[in-house]
């Protein structure tokens, strides 16, 4: 039922402006307001603070949906769900928890989440923007980088340095509304893909935020952040998924439409190969990341076991994407087809919420130290 009505609102809604969106890089913003009257934007926040109270394999099913349409949506669903809000729902106090989490889940208020400066990226650790305690408050200052609805986003969650760089105990998570003084966006960035989802810089230039806006205690934000990107991976797997679903069902349809010497493209080994390994790696990383969602629903240690879906359904949608344009020819290689935003899309999804590079990290610390 989760899927068809995803399915249905993703045909409905978003399917006719993918590529407006995609050209302007609009961020659709009355979008996500209807995509929370359908409990999408809390997929996993407990219905008493207004959320959906669904587990991690309905969460999969919404964001594939979604990503098998339009990868940018998918793409802020994700960081809107996983990070924003589920970083408050998983170490916000019950106060914080009442204060923001309905908000969010209803898509009142469209949620950012900062960990990446602009010369921190994979070693997030070494980042600059710090928080100083005055009094009742902590006023900080410095910038973050990439940062999904960094201008849209009516509330960031932020983690910044409280403590010595390099101390991993020495960052803190805040919670930062819009309007805050001193709190604003900058730079908007022009990208290759995910262009309806609106990527910025986050500017702190002397902004005062309550003490009551911390997340749990001083000095855990990095230990917070790493916790709550093994679930938020678990979503870029999913969205990856859904962007090779999508490449691949187009491309399956075209193949065998399209005819040369005489005969479907399908008809060629060569071809149809390509939808084998295509539907196969497909097949993998959907149970790669039903595996972690499992893991992840039972409350279970996910780091390998997310970061394998994540590296792997990633990788899965960059081939699959690549091969789709590849089965469409020239035709592949022009907007009036759907299969070049699936291609530019998809590489997101090796980049973001650690890079490809950074999950073989992972995974290798974790096989070598079990
Ligand atoms: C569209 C988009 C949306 C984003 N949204 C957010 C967001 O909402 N919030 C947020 O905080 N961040 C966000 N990011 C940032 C994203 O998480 C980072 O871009 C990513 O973590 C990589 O960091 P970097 O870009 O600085 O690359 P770098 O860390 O500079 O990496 C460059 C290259 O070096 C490799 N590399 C780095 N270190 C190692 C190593 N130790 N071993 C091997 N290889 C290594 C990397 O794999 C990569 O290939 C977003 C980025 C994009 C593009």
């Amino acid at each position: 039922m989760i899927r068809q009505m995803v399915k249905d609102f993703a045909d409905k809604e978003i399917r006719p402006h993918v590529m407006e969106w995609d050209e302007s890089q609009e961020f659709p913003v009355p979008l996500f307001k209807k995509a929370g009257e359908l409990g999408l934007m809390g997929v996993l926040v407990p219905q008493e603070y207004g959320g959906s109270g669904l587990g991690y394999f309905e969460y999969v099913t919404v964001l594939k949906e979604i990503g098998r349409v339009c990868g940018s949506i998918g793409l802020s669903v994700a960081a809107h769900n996983s990070l924003c809000t589920g970083h408050i729902l998983q170490f916000g106090n019950e106060e914080q928890k009442k204060r923001w989490l309905p908000k969010l889940a209803t898509a009142e208020w469209i949620g950012a989440w900062g960990l990446t400066e602009q010369n921190t990226g994979s070693d997030a650790g070494g980042m600059l923007t710090t928080a100083v305690e005055d009094g009742d408050q902590y006023i900080l200052n410095g910038s973050k980088n990439f940062i999904t609805h960094g201008k849209s986003g009516d509330i960031a969650t932020v983690i910044v340095r409280t403590g010595e760089k390099g101390d991993s105990h020495g960052m803190t998570a805040f919670v930062v509304e819009k309007g805050t003084p001193g709190f604003s966006a900058g730079k908007k960035e022009n990208k290759l893909g995910m262009r309806a989802s609106e990527t910025t810089e986050l500017i702190f230039d002397n902004c005062r935020v309550p003490k009551e806006n911390l997340l749990g205690k001083v000095g855990e934000g990095f230990v917070q952040a790493m916790k709550v990107l093994d679930g938020g991976r678990i979503s870029i797997a999913a969205l990856s998924l859904g962007i090779a679903q999508g490449a691949y069902d187009v491309a399956l349809k075209y193949s065998k439409e399209r005819e040369q010497f005489g005969r479907p493209i399908s008809s060629f080994q060569a071809i149809a190969f390509k939808l084998a390994d295509m539907a196969t790696e497909i097949e993998a990383a959907e149970l790669l990341t039903m595996q972690a969602a499992d893991l992840k629903n039972r409350g279970k240690k996910v780091t390998k076991e997310s970061s394998f879906a994540k590296y792997y359904a990633s990788e899965v949608a960059v081939r699959a994407s690549t091969e789709a344009v590849q089965i469409f020819g020239g035709y592949g290689y022009t907007k009036d087809f759907p299969a070049e935003k699936f291609y530019r899309d998809s590489k997101l999804c090796t980049i973001g919420e650690g890079t490809s590079e950074i999950q073989k990290l992972v995974i290798a610390r974790e096989v070598l130290n079990n």
